[in-house]
Formats: structure tokens, sequence, C-alpha cells
């Protein structure tokens, strides 16, 4: 781990700011990790800046007066959401890359990390073990946002040789943090309903299968992109990253094994035609073979896992 690092994670209060700020302190110690989001701070909040990431001014003024080193950019309209605000989705997802990816070009940065999705596939990408390479043509804004920002961070690379890194996350599923408007939100939400003895009302139809992976592998394959040597980055647009795969009526029996009575009902809303133009399962044997890449969660233990620390 490199000495003398100043972190900053934008968009830090979000479902995987608030685990992502947690492990980079652990790592990096706390006074060398700040946090930036929109929200207003808490009473015993540190090294947290209340910024909108879009205030290009601003942006730059924390980054100087901090001595930021290395950014994580994880502000976003997420694929539900973007759906909504189209216009505003691009402007967000877009515009922030772009000024951290200068700041990163200007030399005021030495690393960077952006996350790209799933999304950035489409309909006539191959659904089972998507590979690395093939076709992408992401019809949603929220994709195509992703698949714009994937070309972009290869360009910086390339032409300015900005050690930009990314992933390509499935939905994430994790008990500390809420999801903030994805395709995939329904995977956490079935765990409160369980638990609650309630019934679920699933937006996605009983078998639309999608890539999921559990939040402590999403975080572990964030920081070890982030820390492998540059040499053996060898893709500069985004790693495809695997966890398990799954369906709505897949989980609910897995949760039925240890709460019998659970009940899941299906009423697919709009993010159903979304799901339908995402992968079902995704290869990611490169990343395994350039840095080391491996999950350790599969969905009995996400089950497990979910169920024991969700208290309602
Ligand atoms: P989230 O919606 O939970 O959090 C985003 C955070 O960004 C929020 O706290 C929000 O307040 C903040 N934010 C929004 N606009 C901002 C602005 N203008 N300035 C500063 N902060 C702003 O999102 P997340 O799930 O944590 O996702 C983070 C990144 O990971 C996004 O780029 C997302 O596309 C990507 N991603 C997430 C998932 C997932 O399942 N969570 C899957 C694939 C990719």
């Amino acid at each position: 781990m490199a000495q003398g690092e100043k972190i900053l994670v934008i968009g830090s209060r979000g479902q995987i700011g608030t685990e992502l700020v947690e492990e980079l302190r652990q790592m990096y110690g706390e006074s060398n990790v700040f946090e930036s989001d929109l929200k207003d701070p808490g009473p015993h909040d540190i090294n947290y800046i209340q910024l909108n990431v879009l205030d290009k001014d601003a942006l730059y003024g924390a980054v100087k007066k901090h001595g930021i080193t290395q950014v994580y950019l994880l502000a976003a309209l997420l694929s539900a959401t973007a759906e909504k605000n189209p216009a505003f989705a691009w402007e967000l997802n877009m515009n922030s890359l772009f000024y951290i990816l200068d700041m990163a070009k200007e030399k005021h940065l030495k690393k960077v990390y952006w996350p790209s999705s799933i999304a950035a596939f489409g309909p006539t990408t191959p659904k089972k073990n998507t590979p690395q390479h093939t076709i992408m043509d992401p019809a949603t804004v929220y994709g195509i946002s992703k698949l714009a920002g994937e070309r972009w961070c290869e360009y910086y690379f390339q032409k300015y040789q900005v050690d930009v890194r990314s992933l390509r996350y499935p939905g994430l599923i994790g008990y500390k943090s809420l999801p903030g408007g994805g395709t995939t939100d329904y995977a956490v939400d079935i765990f409160y309903k369980a638990r609650q003895g309630v019934k679920f009302t699933s937006f996605l139809s009983a078998d639309t299968t999608l890539p999921m992976m559990y939040m402590d592998d999403a975080i572990r394959a964030t920081v070890e992109i982030m820390e492998a040597p540059s040499e053996t980055i060898k893709i500069r647009s985004s790693y495809n990253v695997a966890g398990m795969s799954f369906s709505p009526a897949g989980i609910a029996a897995e949760i039925k094994l240890q709460i019998p009575d659970f009940q899941i009902e299906y009423m697919p809303d709009f993010r159903q035609e979304i799901a339908n133009g995402w992968p079902h399962s995704i290869d990611d044997g490169m990343a395994r073979a350039d840095w080391g890449w491996k999950n350790h969660y599969n969905l009995n233990k996400l089950v497990n896992i979910m169920l024991a620390n969700i208290r309602v």
C-alpha cells in the first residue's frame, strides 16, 4: 500500500460509499480519507466535505486544499432513477467523470476509480457468461452513460496516461446501507420484508436472472484493483467482475429454507424492461487473470449473512 496517499470518495453517502469509506479508513487511516456528498454532514463526521460534484470550482478547491491524490467517483444517477430524468442523468454521470479525468490529466490526481455497470451491456449482448469484449448496445440512459464513460476512461489512459481503473459492478447487495434507485434493488428489499414477516412484491418477474454480488466482494474488488500494480491493469475501460446470478424466484426459495412462511408475488413494472436488456451471468476471466480477482460469496452465504444481520 503506497504511503502519503490522500483519498477522496465522491458520492460517499450512497450504498457503496458508506461501506467503501469504512474500508479505506481502515486501510489508509481516518485522517487520509475524505468523503463528500450532497447530503448534510452529521454531528460526528470527520473529513466530510459537503459538495456538489457538478460544482467544478468547489471540486477543484477541495482537491487542492486537502492535497488529494486519489478519487473514487461514486456520485451518479442509477438505472431506474436515470430513466425518469435522462437529461440530468447524462449531465451528472458524464460531467462528473470529465472533471475527475481532467484533474488527473492535469496531474492534480495520481489515480482515479470510477465504476461502470453490467448496464453497459444491451439487448443483443450474449446473455450467458457475457464476455469481457462483446456487443455492447445499452438501451437505457444509465447504460449509455456507463458505456460512454468506459470509452472515455480508456481514451484518457491511452492519450494522457491517466491511471484510471474501473469495474463493471453487477447488482450489489449488503445490509449496512440501502440501494439508491437501481434495477436490482429488489434483492435488498426482499430481506427486509422477509424479516418483517410480510409478503414481498417483486417488481421483476419470477425468472429474471441477473448477475449480483455481495457488498464485501464488491468493496474488496474495488480496493484490490486500486492496489494492483499499474502494469497488471491491462483493461482501462472497465473489467467484468462476477459474484453470483439468481432470479427473484431463486432468492425467494433460498429465503424460504430459513423462513418457510415467506411469501412472494410478482408485479413487474418499468424496471422489467431494463432488466430484460441485461446479462444473466458474467465471464470475469480477465479480472481473475490480470489482477487476481476471486469472489468469496455465493447465494447461500449471502442469504445467511443478510438474514442474520437485518433487524426490523
Ligand atoms: P447511490 O445512489 O446509493 O449513491 C450515490 C451517492 O451520490 C448518493 O449518496 C448521492 O447523494 C450522491 N450524489 C448524487 N448526486 C451528487 C452530486 N451532484 N454531488 C455529490 N454527490 C452526489 O449509488 P451507489 O449504489 O452507491 O453507486 C455508486 C456508483 O456505483 C454509481 O456510479 C453506480 O452507477 C455504480 N454502480 C452501482 C451498483 C449497485 O448495485 N449499487 C451497480 C453497478 C454500478
